[in-house]
């Protein structure tokens, strides 16, 4: 996947540091690799460019060679979605964030999230976890 929305990740990225909730860039060996990903919570969060992810607002096809563009943008949308129920599959919980989203609000949405699965406040976290602890913890939850 080309990087066509670094924008707003990197503006995410930002807000949910400064917010004290810990995530892993880029983490290989999920499926899609997430563009954030919060390890605790196991939450894995994409940013999806309007266009290709076929945003409702702004999802607007090329006006030349659209069959082209309509069966990439749908194998695009299909992907998208296995790669959700493999991540689910997992235990993981999939959230995506649109690259026209108000960065405030969709950390919001993450951060509410975040606090319904670890049962704990960001600013309880205390920062300790290391930057290259394992992802996997096969003891960890305790089941839904
Ligand atoms: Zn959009």
């Amino acid at each position: 996947m080309p990087r066509e929305n670094s924008s707003i990740e990197v503006a995410l990225r930002r807000e949910l540091h400064r917010r004290g909730l810990r995530f892993r860039k880029n983490l290989r060996g999920l499926p899609g690799t997430p563009d954030i990903a919060l390890t605790r919570a196991r939450l894995a969060v994409f940013c999806d460019g309007c266009f290709w992810h076929g945003c409702p607002d702004h999802g607007v096809l090329p006006k030349s060679n659209r069959q082209w563009w309509t069966e990439k943008l749908d194998a695009n949308r299909a992907r998208d979605l296995r790669k959700d129920e493999e991540l689910l599959a997992l235990g993981w919980r999939p959230v995506h964030v649109w690259e026209h989203e108000v960065v405030t609000v969709a950390a919001d949405r993450i951060q509410a999230l975040w606090r319904e699965r670890t049962g704990r406040s960001a600013d309880q976290d205390d920062g300790s976890t290391r930057p290259c602890a394992p992802t996997r913890t096969e003891d960890a939850g305790g089941g839904e």
